[in-house]
């Protein structure tokens, strides 16, 4: 469910003509639903908060980590805020974005594979909720850099179950030879290595095995792992008050695909690990921001080859602006803005203008015919979107744009030429060469 839809014969994001901001902003450019990001949240956060078997023993609703890389614009971060998230986060420049919009230091979790010490240790100074430590070598580092500010590190110890699952390999990390996490056996030592050092709080353990994952059965097998590993700890002696379940859900990229609600998943859960006295953490991004955001582009022409007969719908935006079909093979529906009024339909390859045959976001699609000027939405673009855009191609990034009800805000303008250039230095010696324009 989203709030982009055809009124009076055009797209609106909620109350705003997407013709209308097309106009105003230029294309290519992203738009964001507020609503739609609100109502993602509620829904998957009241899924969980909703069973009993997930309230921590102290009555902690489970904590919702917005996995900020998803979409880590500042006003999407604070309309999350608003709404109660925290986010999960995997670098200090993300940890920065989440506190500057208003996310507690105590809703906060750091991942990844490859924390700095400068980033733990402003993690650790911030006072976040969790570190999820993914190696030893990291556990050591930063047990030394706690040490060194006085400090006691609260982690969670991801463990890579060894069940992959996802839409696509490069977005599967839960397989025996990713590069996420530590496997079971090692997990354990870690932890009774980590209860041992005074500069570390072993709090739980943690898994996250994969995105866009359509099928709750590998989820529900990773789980139940979980909780094997869980006991086992316990028995071994050690306290365990956390359990962080990771993100992953995917969402209908496709009309027809049925990716399971929040609600199937939160009763999954509570059934495989539920009342096992811990505090729950989840992180969801996709299920969150990617029916939320569309980009938005015209169609610079239409190029067909005179002998196959082959159409290429040649638009403004390329794979700088959305990656995922390049990196993921990634399905985006793609619509007309205006609701064309022909029944006429053609079988277009789009594709954008960058120097790249990768430059391709679909082949062989059947849409209505288009011409030049006309405008294309990608549709479920809020998440991996922009946060991925580049200048490859010395292409401006696309602006965004935020709506809510019939306001909206540009919440990232497009970068000026200028802007672009000056942000390129001259070294002294190129100096009397340089020309400008001014
Ligand atoms: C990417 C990531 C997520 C979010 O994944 P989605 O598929 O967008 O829900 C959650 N946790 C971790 C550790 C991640 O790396």
């Amino acid at each position: 469910m989203n709030h982009f839809d055809i009124r009076d014969g055009e797209m609106h994001a909620e109350g705003v003509s997407i013709r209308e901001l097309a106009e105003r902003v230029g294309t290519p450019l992203y738009v964001y639903s507020s609503a739609t990001f609100e109502r993602h949240f509620q829904v998957f956060s009241q899924a969980l908060w909703a069973q009993d078997a997930l309230q921590s023993p102290k009555n902690e609703a489970p904590l919702i980590a917005y996995a900020t890389k998803a979409n880590s614009n500042l006003a999407v971060l604070q309309t999350l805020a608003e709404q109660g998230a925290g986010a999960d986060t995997v670098s200090e420049g993300e940890i920065r974005k989440a506190l500057t919009a208003g996310i507690p230091p105590e809703r906060i979790v750091f991942s990844g594979v490859g924390k700095t010490d400068e980033e733990m240790a402003f993690a650790l100074k911030t006072g976040i909720y969790q570190l999820n430590v993914e190696s030893k070598p990291e556990l050591e580092r930063l047990s030394h850099v706690a040490a060194s500010l006085g400090l006691v590190a609260p982690i969670v110890i991801r463990i890579n179950p060894g069940v992959g699952a996802g839409g696509h390999a490069k977005i599967t990390t839960g397989g025996a030879k990713d590069k996420f996490g530590v496997s079971a056996r090692e997990a354990i030592a870690l932890y009774g290595q980590a209860a041992a050092d005074p500069n570390i709080a072993p709090m739980g353990i943690a898994c996250h095995i994969g995105s866009q994952i359509t099928d709750l059965a590998p989820m529900q097998a990773a789980f139940s792992k979980m909780r094997g590993w869980v006991q086992e700890l316990r028995a071994g002696g050690l306290s365990v008050e956390r359990l962080d379940l990771g993100g992953g859900l995917g969402v209908p990229y496709f009309n027809m695909s049925e990716p399971p609600s929040p609600e199937d998943f939160a009763q999954m859960v509570a059934l495989t690990v539920g009342n096992l006295g811990v505090r729950y953490t989840f992180e969801p991004g996709r299920l969150i921001a990617a029916n939320a955001g569309i980009l938005v582009s015209r169609v610079i022409h239409i190029h067909e080859r005179e002998d196959s007969g082959q159409k290429f719908l040649v638009v403004d935006a390329a794979m700088n602006d959305l990656i995922r079909p390049a990196m993921y093979d990634a399905y985006h529906d793609i619509r007309p803005v205006v609701a064309v009024q022909t029944n006429e339909t053609a079988t277009y390859d789009v594709v954008g203008p960058v120097c790249e045959t990768g430059d391709t976001f679909t082949r062989g699609r059947d849409l209505p015919a288009l011409k030049a000027g006309d405008l294309v939405a990608f549709m479920s673009a809020g998440a991996y979107g922009a946060v991925m855009g580049s200048e490859y191609n010395s292409r401006p990034l696309a602006p965004e744009v935020l709506v809510r009800d019939t306001d909206w805000a540009v919440v990232r303008p497009r970068p000026s030429y200028e802007e672009m250039m000056n942000r390129e230095v001259l070294p002294e010696w190129l100096r009397p060469h340089r020309v400008r324009a001014d």
